[in-house]
C-alpha cells in the first residue's frame, strides 16, 4: 500500500508512526513545505541547551500520551517541572493564580480577593439564586465568556478566565466554546439539565471541583498517583519529532510545498510532491490548508473545514546571565484588561523546568498574541524583544537589560493554533462525516480532536489506524 501524508508536525509523523506500526510493508512519503520537522513543536539549540519555541509542555494526566511516549523508548527523557506556582497580573500587581477552579471559573469568590471588586464578588457568591441558564442537554455550543460574563460580570471573564484560555487557545473566551473547550463545564450542565435540576455556573463548578479533590485524594492513597500536572523532554519536543520520523520509517521530503490533491487512475496523486501515484493520502496541516487541499477530492469536508479561524501568536526566547529578582514562579499569566503591557505571557522556563534551572542563568518565554489582537505578531523583531523586555520588568521589576541578554529567539507562529468557537464541534464533526464519505482520503491534525500535544496524537493515532484497516 502506498501511502501520502500532507504536513511533517506532530500529527503527521504520528499518523506515519501509527501506520508503520499496523503495516510494517507499507510505502509511506511525507510531504513537509518547510525545511524542517515539527510544525508546532520546535526546539532550537540556544548554546545553553536545547529550547523549544513552540509547545513546551504536555498534560501529564493524559497518560494514553505518557504511555506513547514510553512505548517511543522515551520515557526516561521525560522530565517533571518544580512546581513552583503561577501568578496572575491585574491592575499592575501579582496575584496568586485562584485555585479551585474550572479553567478559570470560579465557585466561590474566596481566593480572589484584590483580583475583583467587592460587586463581582457578592454576584458570584449569589449566582445560585438568579434564575438558571437556559440550557438544553446535548444541545449547541455558547460563548464561554458570554456565559460567564452573564452570570459572574466582566472581571472573572477579563481577568481570569480569558487569561488561562490564552495561554491553551490564543483566544479571549468570548471567542471560544463551553463545549469546545471546557467539556467537563458542558458535561455538568448537561447532567443538571437532564436531572431537571436548575443549571448554575457555581453550583456546576463546584460539583466539578469537588470531584476532583475527592479523585485526587483516593489516588494519593493509591499507587497511581501522578503529582506532577505537566511533563516535558529533556531535550525539547525534537526528541518528540525526531524519533517518530526515525521509528516512522516513512520518506520525510522537506521543502515540499503540496498545492492540491487529485484523483489519478484508481488512486491519487498531489501537486508539487512528484508523480507518486498513492492509494490513501492523509492531510495533517492546519484547517485552511486542508480545506484547499481537500477540495477537489472532499468538496464538501473542504467546505466545511473553510469555517475554521487561526489564531496567531509570537514567542521570544531569551536567556539571562543570571535570575537575581526574577520572582520564584513557573511563570505569569497576564489579565485582558492591562492597558499598559502588551505580553500575555510569561514562561520562567529556568523556574519552571529544575533540568533547565541547572543550565544556569535564566530562561524567559515571553508570549503575545490572541485572536481578533494580532498585530504584534506582525511587529518588527527589535520591537517585540524590547516590549518584552520592558514587558518582563513592568510585571516583575526583573532589569533583563541588566542582567545580560545572552541569547534571543524570535518565533512567530502565524496561523498557530485553531480557534475552538462556539460553531467549532459541529463543523468538526460534518467535515469528519463528509470524509467518511470519500475512500481513500483522511485528515487529522489540531483542528480536529483537540490542540494538546496528547489530544493531537490521540487523533492521528486514530486516523493512523483508519487508514490501513
Ligand atoms: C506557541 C504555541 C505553544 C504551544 N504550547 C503547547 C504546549 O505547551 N502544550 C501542548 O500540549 N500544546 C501546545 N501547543 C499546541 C500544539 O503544539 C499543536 O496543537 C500541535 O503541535 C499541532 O500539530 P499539528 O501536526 O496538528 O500541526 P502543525 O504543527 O501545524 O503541523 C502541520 C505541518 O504541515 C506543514 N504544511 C502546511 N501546509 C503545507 C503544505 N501545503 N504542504 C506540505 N506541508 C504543509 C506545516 O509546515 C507543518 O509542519 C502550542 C502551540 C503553539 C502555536
Amino acid at each position: 500500500m502506498r501511502i501520502a501524508i500532507v504536513g511533517a508536525g506532530l500529527a503527521g509523523l504520528t499518523t506515519a508512526w501509527e501506520i508503520r506500526a499496523g503495516a510494517p510493508e507499507a510505502e509511506i512519503d511525507v510531504f513537509e513545505a518547510t525545511d524542517r520537522i515539527g510544525g508546532k513543536l520546535f526546539t532550537v539549540p540556544f548554546a545553553s541547551g536545547p529550547t523549544d519555541m513552540g509547545a513546551e509542555a504536555y498534560l501529564a494526566f493524559r497518560e494514553d500520551a505518557t504511555e506513547f511516549f514510553t512505548t517511543l523508548g522515551l520515557k526516561d527523557a521525560l522530565r517533571a517541572p518544580s512546581g513552583l506556582p503561577s501568578a496572575l497580573y491585574s491592575q499592575g500587581q501579582l496575584h496568586a493564580l485562584p485555585s479551585h477552579t474550572v479553567m478559570g471559573i470560579p465557585a466561590s469568590s474566596a481566593g480572589l480577593e484584590g483580583l475583583i471588586d467587592a460587586d463581582t464578588a457578592a454576584r458570584i457568591d449569589s449566582e445560585s439564586d438568579a434564575p438558571g441558564i437556559e440550557w438544553t442537554s446535548g444541545e449547541a455550543d455558547v460563548s464561554l465568556g458570554a456565559l460567564v460574563r452573564s452570570r459572574y460580570g466582566d472581571q472573572v471573564v477579563d481577568r481570569v478566565v480569558s487569561a488561562l484560555q490564552g495561554g491553551v487557545y490564543s483566544s479571549l473566551a468570548d471567542d471560544l466554546g463551553v463545549r469546545a473547550t471546557v467539556p467537563v463545564l458542558a458535561q455538568e450542565f448537561d447532567r443538571m439539565a437532564d436531572a431537571g435540576q436548575k443549571v448554575s455556573l457555581s453550583t456546576a463548578v463546584r460539583a466539578i471541583v469537588d470531584r476532583r479533590a475527592a479523585s485526587s485524594e483516593n489516588a494519593t492513597s493509591g499507587e497511581q498517583y501522578r503529582p506532577q500536572l505537566f511533563s516535558t523532554f529533556a531535550g525539547g519536543y525534537a526528541q518528540l519529532y525526531e524519533e517518530l520520523a526515525e521509528q516512522s520509517k516513512a520518506r520525510i521530503h522537506i521543502d515540499a510545498f503540496v498545492s492540491g490533491i487529485v484523483r489519478k487512475n484508481s488512486g491519487f496523486s498531489l501537486k508539487g510532491a512528484g508523480e507518486g501515484i498513492y492509494d490513501r493520502v492523509v492531510v495533517t496541516t492546519p484547517a485552511p490548508t486542508t480545506a484547499m487541499l481537500l477540495k477537489d477530492v472532499a468538496a464538501a469536508a473542504s467546505a466545511e473545514l473553510k469555517k475554521v479561524r487561526l489564531a496567531s501568536s509570537v514567542v521570544v526566547g531569551m536567556k539571562f546571565a543570571h535570575d537575581e529578582g526574577l520572582p520564584d514562579h513557573s511563570g505569569i499569566l497576564v489579565a485582558c484588561d492591562e492597558p499598559d503591557v502588551k505580553v500575555k505571557a510569561l514562561t520562567f522556563s529556568s523556574k519552571k523546568w529544575p533540568h533547565i534551572g541547572q543550565r544556569g542563568g535564566a530562561l524567559v518565554r515571553a508570549s503575545f498574541g490572541r485572536f481578533g489582537d494580532e498585530q504584534i505578531t506582525r511587529a518588527e523583531e527589535d520591537e517585540l524583544v524590547d516590549r518584552a523586555l520592558d514587558d518582563l520588568q513592568a510585571i516583575t521589576g526583573f532589569d533583563g537589560r541588566a542582567a545580560g541578554l545572552d541569547e534571543i529567539f524570535v518565533q512567530r507562529w502565524f496561523g498557530g493554533l485553531p480557534v475552538y468557537s462556539p460553531e467549532h464541534l459541529v463543523t468538526v464533526s460534518r467535515v469528519m462525516a463528509e470524509l467518511d464519505k470519500v475512500d481513500g482520503v483522511f485528515a487529522t491534525g489540531s483542528w480536529a480532536g483537540g490542540v494538546g500535544v496528547p489530544a493531537v496524537i490521540a487523533h492521528a493515532r486514530a486516523v493512523g489506524r483508519a487508514v490501513i484497516a
